[in-house]
């Protein structure tokens, strides 16, 4: 397929940055820097001090990085875990492998959790509350951390897609016990491959998850306990590093196509939009998607793709429909029609405004407005 605007865009990506990464991967490789070296400890510490917390961890992907944290944790049976069912896999996986129960709620509007239902979902069994800050927002953490010290759960932050995002001031992945991050490449800061980070302020978990990711390792010889094989690559931390540097720009590239999407598209009917980047200046939003909903999305899907724009669906069943996961007890009505209605729409650092006035005008032309 000849695409005319891409979902991502990795070859203009890397026409962008080959002049500046290129020096980058030759040095570390020259010097032998490939495992465990000053590369990754820079990444961690710049990757924390970016997100305002006083340890990073970095380790091979999110994923990785919460299947850890379940394990500090000490996740077992007769433990619940509450997070959403519209979210990708992982955000409850490691977890779910280690005995707990997922208690699942519904979300709002904003397609984030719901935290009303959240109160009604907590019991004296609720170990680990997770919410997800879905495509660059922030969820509502004032009321999450009531309803955690309510019944003593711990708040793990799955910031996968909101390295960056604020609200009221505050960062997000800075309100719970620990914050998870992936560098999946498409995620608002990619590694060249597969990689990701666990970021806290407790010092005792930061270091427990330093041992954990590297076969429970705390000094030469000398293991504190059963581990894992789950290091961050040091290639990828020197790139990531690199990319680290220019992370607030792209961020403000993605609030200005942003900005003209919600411009182009508000008035159409029949079409749900995202709240735009001005619209609560207490928010500061990174727009890791820009997901749409009609409710004649594959029609609007195949129109656009006969115009060359690439989209994304990108969980088009929730994890409680999921034949295999053993959730079909679950009814989240709100989950079950975002996931029938939901489409993102292209919107990465590399698309030029032109490129969204063309998806636009699609749009638009599809909806006869
Ligand atoms: C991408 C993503 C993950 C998993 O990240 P990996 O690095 O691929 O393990 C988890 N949660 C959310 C919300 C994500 O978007």
């Amino acid at each position: 397929m000849d695409w005319r605007v891409r979902f991502v865009d990795y070859p203009e990506q890397w026409r962008r940055q080959r002049a500046g990464l290129l020096p980058v991967i030759e040095e570390t490789i020259a010097a032998g820097d490939l495992m465990l070296r000053h590369q990754l400890r820079d990444f961690e510490t710049n990757l924390a001090r970016f997100v305002g917390t006083a340890r990073g961890v970095g380790v091979s992907n999110c994923t990785d990085g919460l299947r850890l944290l379940a394990h500090a944790l000490d996740i077992g049976p007769g433990d619940e875990i509450v997070s959403v069912a519209h979210t990708f896999v992982a955000t409850i996986s490691p977890f779910v492998l280690r005995g707990a129960k997922p208690v699942l709620v519904d979300i709002g509007e904003d397609h984030l959790m719901d935290t009303d239902q959240l109160a009604d979902a907590v019991s004296k069994r609720t170990k680990v509350i997770i919410p997800v800050h879905l495509n660059g927002r922030t969820v509502d953490m004032a009321a999450v951390l009531k309803v955690a010290e309510s019944v003593g759960a711990v708040v793990v932050e799955d910031a996968a897609q909101a390295l960056g995002a604020s609200f009221a001031g505050r960062n997000a992945g800075t309100f719970g016990l620990a914050s998870t991050y992936s560098f999946y490449p498409a995620k608002l800061l990619g590694a060249l491959g597969d990689a990701g980070a666990v970021l806290t302020s407790d010092g005792a978990l930061a270091d427990r998850l330093h041992a954990l990711r590297d076969h429970g390792r705390v000094a030469q010889a000398e293991l504190d306990g059963w581990g894992y094989n789950c290091r961050l690559d040091n290639l990828q931390a020197a790139i990531l590093d690199w990319r680290l540097g220019l992370l607030p720009e792209w961020i403000k590239r993605r609030r200005e196509l942003a900005r003209l999407y919600t411009s182009l598209l508000h008035d159409v009917p029949d079409l749900s939009i995202p709240v735009g980047p001005d619209a609560d200046p207490r928010r500061y939003d990174v727009f890791q998607n820009y997901p749409v909903t009609t409710a004649r999305r594959s029609e609007l899907v195949a129109h656009l793709r006969a115009d060359g724009i690439e989209t994304l669906i990108s969980w088009p069943i929730p994890l409680h429909r999921q034949k295999g996961l053993g959730l079909d007890h679950l009814s989240l009505p709100r989950t079950e029609r975002l996931c029938r209605e939901v489409v993102s729409l292209p919107l990465h650092v590399e698309l030029t405004d032109d490129q969204v006035a063309y998806v636009a005008a699609s749009v638009r032309r599809f909806f006869g407005s």
